[in-house]
């Protein structure tokens, strides 16, 4: 049975490997060189992707009373990002090396050893605040008044509209409203793969709920998220803990914030944020714009500022935690005593690239036009795969790197008693069933699915 040791450890190298080989992400404009900070997901990883949005669209809006959707626009007035304070806070202090002109976090480096790139000694400036946003211009003008920002959160989209979906849709406090969308940060130290990058994607709910019932919703919405990813996204319970704010990580609007750290091949980092923050993002519109963000109780004709609680994920740190706590390196012992190791991809079949792969035994006798046909007849069901090259074992283990949680086979016997093999991914268990019943057994296996 399998073991592990040091050398099949999970590293964030063999991930990238797998992730570039098997098609789910590749380094941006590769061919020019690369662009730091930005990557590109392939056949699989956007799929990986897709998968991990969909979950948790239908959990949100789907599965949960009150909430609502909301695309807001990526490019927004200047006037959002001076209400929410990132044009004057959200800064990293930098330093850059005079000889070289490379730049650096001045709270990553010691400013009194020599460059790290070039080596010079006492070369570096002194530390100034760096704007995180991705400046540019709209219209024709290129001056100071066209100048735009591409957003660094989805979150100032929500507050923008609240009053536009309170009026427009027949929600009442409580309610939350839920956005998908790329978000983009000019992050200096872009490291860890697609852990921090320049352009990534986030999945927020703003939950806007009476001033006093906040402490209600804030427990709520907290186990709410950290079930969503044991439960639904099949994650190990041992890779999520929480972190709490503390005093001088917490906004100094916020009441609380926690967030949901999973263990990555670098160590525990923030997955996502559920935060308490109070009615600051609404006032601050509402100061900024001259509009009213209040909101009227039909029942009691009281009008206030609704308090938030904000649950923020990175979708694209939800596709890293995915492979991460996925991958494994299984040492297996054959009746010989040799060992071999097989990759696999232990993802949730909700969110696996490829549900089930067909594969004809050999090629001839009819065995692949057999296979072909089975193949087409599960597409409206599941997403499928159908590989005819190479021995039956090797197309099996194609499978397990890409995470595939079903494989069925097609051989002799199929073309006289019409049953298939049907081979689990995680046990490497076969059982024989009838054509007929693959997509009911598929599903009730997917259903009671448990990684072991
Ligand atoms: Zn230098």
């Amino acid at each position: 049975m399998a073991e592990n040791n040091e050398k099949n450890k999970v590293t964030m190298d063999k991930i990238v490997s797998l992730c570039r080989r098997r098609g789910f992400i590749f380094q941006s404009s590769e061919i020019y060189g690369g662009l730091n900070g930005a990557y590109d997901y392939g056949p699989m990883g956007v799929r990986l992707k897709n998968n991990l949005r969909d979950l948790w669209w239908k959990e949100m809006t789907q599965l949960h009373d009150n909430i609502v959707g909301l695309d807001a626009s990526i490019l927004m007035h200047a006037k959002v990002w001076e209400a929410s304070g990132h044009v004057s806070n959200f800064t990293d202090p930098m330093v850059d090396c005079k000889q070289c002109k490379s730049r650096f976090r001045a709270d990553q480096i010691d400013l009194n050893a020599p460059c790290p790139v070039c080596g010079t000694r006492g070369s570096f400036t002194t530390p100034r605040n760096f704007n995180l946003m991705f400046q540019t211009h709209i219209g024709a003008n290129a001056d100071a008044a066209s100048t735009i920002y591409l957003r660094p959160e989805t979150a100032q989209g929500i507050y923008v509209d609240f009053k536009n979906v309170v009026s427009s849709s027949r929600v009442k406090i409580p309610f939350g409203i839920a956005q998908v969308g790329k978000s983009f940060r000019n992050e200096i130290t872009t490291k860890n793969f697609i852990f921090r990058s320049c352009e990534f994607e986030q999945m927020e709910m703003q939950f806007f709920c009476k001033p006093g019932t906040e402490d209600e919703w804030f427990p709520y919405w907290r186990e709410q998220r950290f079930n969503f990813y044991t439960d639904k996204v099949g994650i190990r319970k041992e890779a999520l803990r929480w972190h709490q704010h503390g005093p001088d990580e917490l906004a100094f609007y916020a009441k609380d914030a926690y967030d949901i750290q999973f263990y990555f091949p670098m160590g525990w980092q923030e997955l996502e944020g559920i935060h308490s923050r109070t009615d600051y993002d609404l006032t601050q519109h509402q100061k900024f714009s001259g509009k009213e963000m209040t909101y009227l109780d039909p029942e009691t004709n009281q009008k206030y500022i609704p308090y938030v609680v904000e649950t923020s994920a990175g979708l694209t740190r939800n596709v890293l935690m995915a492979l991460s706590d996925a991958y494994e390196e299984e040492v297996l012992k054959g009746e010989d005593g040799k060992e071999d190791v097989r990759t696999v991809l232990h993802f949730h079949p909700n969110v696996a690239p490829v549900m089930v792969a067909v594969l004809p035994l050999v090629k001839k006798d009819g065995l692949a036009e057999y296979a072909s046909d089975l193949e087409h007849s599960l597409r409206e069901e599941f997403v499928t795969d159908f590989d005819t090259s190479g021995a039956i074992g090797r197309r099996y283990r194609r499978q397990d790197e890409i995470g595939t949680p079903y494989c069925i086979t097609v051989d002799y016997d199929t073309l006289k008693d019409n049953t298939v093999t049907l081979r689990f991914r995680d046990s490497m268990e076969q059982m024989r069933i009838p054509v007929s019943e693959i997509e009911s057994t598929i599903k009730k296996a997917t259903k009671e699915y448990k990684r072991v």
